[in-house]
């Protein structure tokens, strides 16, 4: 079988790596000269779950997917330098409503097999080894890794084609040509880029910006031991520097420093942790643009047949997958969404629970917009 992996970021290098693990070597192209080049480029990111406090098919897609990330990164790191850090978060409930959530969040068993846990203040402080003024849902398992690092071993066994803007797979009885070659499958990875390919283009998938700084320890920072996350999030000194993020534009696209940025999440960080005997000094700053989805969860699987959907009939586009939509937490996403995509390709079954490939499914708009144009009100 062959298969085009379109994208060379996390999504893209995560179904190289678990198809490789399937005994198949994708060809990977980018548009641009090496892998992470987009928002998978990061200095270091941060793995946790997107917290819920009710268990439902999303939700339990990011309290797997996290199991599931942590356990493929202490696997890689063993062979393969990725940065982790296993250092664990606190997420801080700065107002009633969150106190509320994180505690239920804590009780919904979600989080039961990662050790999660709602602490007190003074408890999630012993765990930070600094002073914090909030209760929090503590996740002992969470950590940090280097996204670039992650995306070149994922992709150590797939074959690179970079440079390669102008990619147009086209669809002919043998499979999807490109360039003069033929391929069986085609994944489109290519974060909010998939909006300028005909059979993706109807996917309600849009760019948000996001901006994360670099920024010196000072003398009581310096003993930070864990993630401590309050909407921005401050991790503990990796190579020196901790990291603090992150700003959330839609619909931006430039990825130029934007000063007002920096001074944004540098106010947030030092209103949530005041204590601090100095300023933070900064060191750098980076930017890159999240896809995201009009339903705030990531998309993965087969393309539906847009024009037969139209006619009634629920078909999908053979041979060609999706993968985008990983917003902010694609360190654990993408790979499990990588898997559900190596399942049906493959024809195993990926390590997750099937309500999770139906909620993945790209299908799950044009089902909402039939419900809709059926349901009573609307007739
Ligand atoms: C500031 C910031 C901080 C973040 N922090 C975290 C974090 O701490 N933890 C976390 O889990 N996530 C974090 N994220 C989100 C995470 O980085 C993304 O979810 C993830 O990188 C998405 O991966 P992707 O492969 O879908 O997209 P990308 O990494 O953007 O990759 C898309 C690739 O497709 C290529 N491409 C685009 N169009 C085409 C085309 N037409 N032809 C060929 N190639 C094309 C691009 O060159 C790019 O390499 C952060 C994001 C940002 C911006």
């Amino acid at each position: 079988m062959t298969i085009a992996i379109i994208g060379g970021g996390l999504a893209g290098t995560a179904c190289a790596f678990v198809l490789g693990q399937a005994g198949l070597r994708p060809v990977i192209f980018d548009a641009s000269d090496r892998l992470a080049s987009g928002a998978s480029g990061n200095p270091f990111g941060i793995f946790n779950p997107r917290l819920s406090a009710e268990a439902n098919p999303e939700s339990l897609f990011y309290a797997q997917a996290f199991t599931l990330a942590g356990q493929t990164f202490e696997t890689l790191s063993k062979t393969h330098d990725i940065g982790l850090s296993r250092h664990g978060s606190l997420h801080l409930a700065t107002d009633a409503g969150l106190e509320k959530r994180y505690a239920k969040a804590a009780d919904s068993g979600l989080y039961d097999a990662s050790g999660g846990q709602y602490l007190r203040a003074r408890e999630g402080a012993d765990r930070a080894g600094i002073a914090l003024d909030h209760d929090a849902l503590w996740l002992p398992d969470s950590g940090a890794v280097k996204p670039a690092e992650l995306c070149r071993v994922y992709a150590a066994k797939a074959e690179l084609r970079l440079n390669r803007a102008d990619i147009l797979p086209r669809r002919t009885p043998q499979g999807w040509e490109i360039d003069g070659e033929v391929f069986d499958i085609v994944i489109l990875a290519c974060g909010a880029g998939v909006v300028w390919f005909p059979e993706t283009a109807w996917l309600p998938v849009y760019p948000v910006r996001g901006q994360l700084v670099r920024v010196a320890p000072t003398a009581r920072s310096e003993s930070l031991r864990c993630t401590v996350c309050y909407g921005g999030y401050l991790a503990p000194g990796m190579e020196g520097l901790h990291v603090a993020g992150s700003t959330f534009q839609r619909h931006r696209t430039d990825t130029g420093i934007d000063p007002e940025d920096n001074r944004l999440i540098l106010q947030r960080l030092t209103q949530t942790l005041p204590d601090q005997d100095a300023p933070f000094e900064m060191a750098d700053a980076q930017a890159g643009i999240r896809a995201a989805t009009h339903d705030y969860f990531p998309i993965a699987g087969a393309v539906p047949d847009y024009a037969a959907w139209e006619m009634g009939k629920e078909s999908v586009i053979p041979g060609l997958y999706v993968s985008t939509g990983h917003g902010s937490h694609g360190l654990v996403s993408t790979l499990a969404a990588a898997h559900v995509i190596a399942g049906m390709i493959s024809g195993t079954s990926p390590p997750l629970p099937q309500s999770t490939a139906r909620a993945l499914d790209p299908a799950r708009f044009l089902r909402r917009a039939q419900k809709r144009t059926c349901s009573p009100s609307r007739t």
